[in-house]
């Protein structure tokens, strides 16, 4: 309705500008024709009175004649005045001062005598003169009315003329003149008429559009000639007349329309054609029409035509205020029927939603009733149907949960069996690997400790000694495979831990090379060590496992070159990427041995994986690869490999480790053979359920002077500690009776073992052992198999031992070690001496043996004296020894 309203505004709008159009287009042409006819008028009557007056129709001499003739003239048209100046001076004519009665002028030549020559006459009904009204001056031969005509040779205009009487409306009139001339064109005289100007505003008064707009004429200078507003075109100033300019009007409108299209038309000579203009003024439109107005006598002027916009737009704007509210009304009426058809047709549907809702939060039971909407309706039909359905799948579906639920719990129930079946199988495995672990290492400890004992028995021959070596080699391979057994077992259940522990990196490297360096050297295989100069002296590591990474990448090296060399580098990469304190070390093993073919290179890394053939692969197991990159992942790095077949492999890997910076040990223990130690005998207690495991400790402390006492479980160990105090306490953790750890828990109550070292020294390795006794109150761990060295590193570190070391050759000292104190031998008093003595006088070699192992009990300072004798009592040279203790005796 507003479109149709607004199109139909804008229609009403254009129909209005085009009636508006052709109306002033109407009037300015009615205008024009009339300007055209009425100022025609004084033209033709000179024309006619110009004729009479050279065909002497007219006797210009008898001028009362003339007079009477223009007073009839007067009566037939509606002029101001129409009359005749003689060329020769004077003249007659016919006037209307007030427009309503008809007065004659006679005028003589002006004389001196004759001042004055004007006499006004009124008139009867017939023209005759009757009385005189005025006499008056009159120079006509001077007036402009004459002297113009004459010098224009033709009919003009002369002039808009003004002249006041306040006796008469005011006298403003276009003078029409005209001269005239005899057959020999000799002036005559001149013929004028004046035309009353404010006769064009009546006019344009009577003309329609003066209802609803303005029209007016005026001189291409501005002056208004006629107006149809009610004001005058003039004013009077001091009993003269004053023309306006248009932009002076009295008509407020007629200025305003003036001063607007005289600033968009300043120039008024330049309008030449009709000119269309819209103006607004005091808020209103005016449609205005400018059009030039001419005649051929001299008249210049322009008709202006003005229409006022709402005169016609009224109605349309009444129309329109009628639209808009008829738009509102509709909009109300509208809204308020939208309204109360949603609600019928929303509230069955609220009352669906409702349901549906409900249907949603579980309450199944809902049903939908009949409204008077048949499409609401089908909907209802198929909802309820809908809900129906919903509650009796509900239903079934229910039992299905219920049967389901049963099933869940009978499967869970199996499945929870089976799991307890596979966790019992799991521990079993378990205790079973850890059994293993530990019953294999019992038996290894043993062997291996007695191999050691033995190999440092002074007593023990070249032979035997070659013999030993032999043992302490198979239980040290069979302690690998131990190891790399249950390595992999650890790997399958991805349980591998790292034991990092500070170590003096250069001895532990070149121990490692130590064991490979004599196996390469067997196979006549060059083996080169190139350590960097740069590396770190201490790191903070797993050197047991690093080593074995490094045991396994070397003798894979060595075992799989025949000829050529082996390369073992060992380098700084550069500062670790993640940590602060540590480095970045790469390892890497080079050989010119048999190479692996590129498609096993991935392989040789999975368990049990061998890439060559034959009689090498049966040394190994195939899990060393294997194991050892399982180790270097768990350090963050990872082992690689290039290698080309029958050139020879790269293994290599980088670690990052951590720098040991408070590593204040030198080398503790040198390659020299220890004796014994100063001081003091100090008390050890060794604590062990089996008998095989004390004894290797025993044998492997009491040649050195320690006082070693045994118990075989924690109850006895305490018992025997409270009672004997010893300086230092070796324990097995797992033991009848009261294990280990209990054991140190009770000491450590006491105040005499509050500090005192206790070693925990189980036949097992794991990471909840160390945490154990590391809780219980132990200083160290220490597993099974007893290694020798390490043992004695241990007791250093704990008692501050000051090792005594077996003289060497001078040579060989100056060898290996020259910075080692040297060690006086300290003989004992000539009491003790005197039973070895009478031994060796007698050459009873198991006498003197006794002797010196008492001499070695007795006091630490006498191992080097007693193993002196020792040794050369194996070379059965009794001579030398009663030659070194005599002197004393
Ligand atoms: P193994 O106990 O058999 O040595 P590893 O896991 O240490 O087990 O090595 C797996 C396999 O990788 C070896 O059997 C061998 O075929 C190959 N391999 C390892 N190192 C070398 C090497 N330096 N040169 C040639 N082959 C090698």
């Amino acid at each position: 309705m507003g479109l149709v309203g607004y199109l139909s505004f804008k229609n009403g709008e254009k129909a209005v500008q085009n009636l508006a159009a052709q109306l002033i287009n109407r009037t300015s042409s009615g205008v024009d024709r009339h300007l055209d006819s009425y100022l025609t008028i004084p033209h033709q009557i000179n024309q006619i009175n110009a004729d009479a007056v050279r065909m002497g129709l007219l006797d210009t001499r008898d001028r009362e004649t003339v007079g009477k003739y223009f007073w009839h003239q007067m009566q037939a048209y509606d002029m101001s005045y129409i009359g005749l100046d003689f060329a020769t001076g004077g003249g007659a004519g016919a006037t209307s001062y007030d427009g309503k009665t008809v007065t004659i002028d006679h005028s003589e030549i002006k004389t001196p005598s004759l001042e004055k020559n004007l006499t006004t006459y009124s008139t009867d009904n017939y023209g005759n003169r009757t009385k005189i009204l005025a006499t008056g001056t009159w120079d006509n031969l001077n007036e402009i009315s004459y002297t113009e005509p004459v010098k224009a040779g033709k009919p003009i205009w002369t002039r808009i003329y003004t002249y006041y009487d306040p006796a008469y409306p005011p006298y403003i009139v276009a003078s029409a003149g005209r001269p005239v001339y005899d057959i020999n064109k000799k002036l005559l005289g001149v013929v004028g008429v004046d035309i009353h100007l404010l006769k064009l505003s009546e006019f344009l008064r009577t003309l329609d559009v003066s209802h609803y707009g303005q029209v007016f004429i005026m001189e291409r200078d501005g002056m208004l000639v006629a107006n149809s507003s009610q004001e005058q075109p003039f004013t009077i100033v001091n009993n003269e007349i004053k023309r306006l300019k248009a932009t002076e009007s009295f008509n407020p409108v007629v200025q305003g329309i003036a001063k607007q299209f005289q600033q968009s038309i300043p120039d008024l000579n330049s309008i030449t054609n009709t000119q269309k203009l819209d103006i607004k003024y005091q808020g209103k439109k005016y449609y205005v029409h400018v059009t030039p107005w001419r005649d051929p006598y001299g008249l210049n002027w322009l008709v202006i035509t003005s229409v006022r916009e709402s005169t016609f737009m009224a109605q349309i704007d009444a129309n329109t205020q009628t639209t808009i509210l008829l738009c509102f009304a509709a909009l109300v009426v509208a809204i308020g029927g939208g309204i109360l058809t949603s609600r019928w047709i929303i509230s069955p549907i609220l009352r669906l939603n409702q349901a549906s809702q409900a249907i949603a939060a579980g309450d199944l039971e809902q049903k939908i009733n009949k409204s008077n909407i048949q499409e609401f309706n089908i909907l209802a039909r198929s909802f309820n149907q809908m809900a129906e359905q919903l509650r009796e799948s509900f239903t079934a579906l229910e039992q299905n949960n219920i049967e389901l639920e049963k099933r869940v719990e009978e499967r869970t129930a199996q499945l929870q069996q089976a799991k307890e079946v596979a966790e019992i199988a799991n521990r079993t495995k378990s205790e079973f690997l850890a059994n293993m672990n530990h019953e294999l290492r019992t038996p290894l400890n043993g062997i291996l400790g007695y191999a050691q004992i033995l190999e440092h028995d002074r007593a023990t021959t070249p032979k035997q000694m070659k013999g030993l070596g032999v043992i302490h080699q198979c239980g040290s391979h069979l302690l690998t495979l131990i190891n790399d057994i249950l390595d992999l077992s650890k790997l399958e259940v991805q349980k591998m831990e790292l034991y990092p522990q500070d170590f003096h990196l250069e001895n532990f490297l070149s121990s490692t090379v130590d064991m490979c360096r004599i196996k390469a050297e067997q196979k006549g295989v060059d083996f080169r060590y190139q350590p960097a100069s740069n590396l770190p002296v201490a790191v903070h590591a797993d050197d047991k496992r690093l080593r074995q990474v490094l045991l396994n990448l070397l003798s894979n090296a060595i075992k799989f070159t025949d000829v050529g060399s082996v390369s073992f580098r060992v380098e700084s990469a550069g500062k670790s990427s993640e940590f602060g304190a540590a480095q970045r070390i790469r390892f890497k093993i080079k050989d010119t041995g048999i190479g692996i073919v590129s498609e096993k290179l991935s392989t040789i890394f999975l368990p049990f994986e061998q890439a060559g053939k034959g009689d090498r692969n049966s040394e190994g197991t195939g899990l060393g690869l294997a194991i050892g990159q399982q180790i270097i992942l768990k350090m963050g790095s990872e082992i690689q490999v290039e290698s080309v077949l029958g050139e020879g492999s790269t293994f290599w890997f980088e670690v990052d480790l951590l720098l040991a910076l408070d590593w204040m040990r030198e080398d503790a223990i040198a390659d020299r053979k220890i004796i014994g130690y100063q001081g003091k005998r100090l008390k050890i207690l060794v604590i062990d359920d089996r008998t095989e495991n004390r004894l290797v400790i025993i044998n492997m402390l009491e040649p050195l002077g320690f006082q070693v006492t045994e118990a075989e479980n924690g109850q006895a160990g305490l018992d025997v500690a409270v009672q004997m105090l010893p300086d230092l306490i070796i324990t097995d953790i797992h033991m009848p009776i009261m294990d280990g750890l209990e054991m140190t828990r009770c000491l450590r109550q006491l105040p005499d073992f509050a500090t005192a070292p206790i070693i925990a020294s189980p036949a097992t390795l794991s990471q909840v052992d160390i945490k154990k006794s590391l809780d219980a109150g132990c200083n160290s761990f220490f597993p099974k198999p007893i290694e020798f060295t390490e043992l004695l590193n241990l007791l250093q570190q704990h008692l501050e031992l000051q090792w005594i070391y077996e003289e060497m050759e001078p040579d060989v000292i100056q060898i290996t070690d020259s910075k080692s104190h040297e060690v006086s031998m300290v003989m004992p008093p000539a009491e003790e001496l005197a039973a070895l003595y009478t031994a060796a006088e007698g050459g009873f070699i198991s006498d003197i043996h006794r002797e010196a192992d008492r001499l070695k009990q007795l006091a630490p300072e006498y191992i080097v004296f007693a193993n002196r004798v020792l040794e050369l009592s194996q070379n059965f040279d009794e001579e030398a020894i009663i030659r070194l203790i005599e002197p004393l005796l």
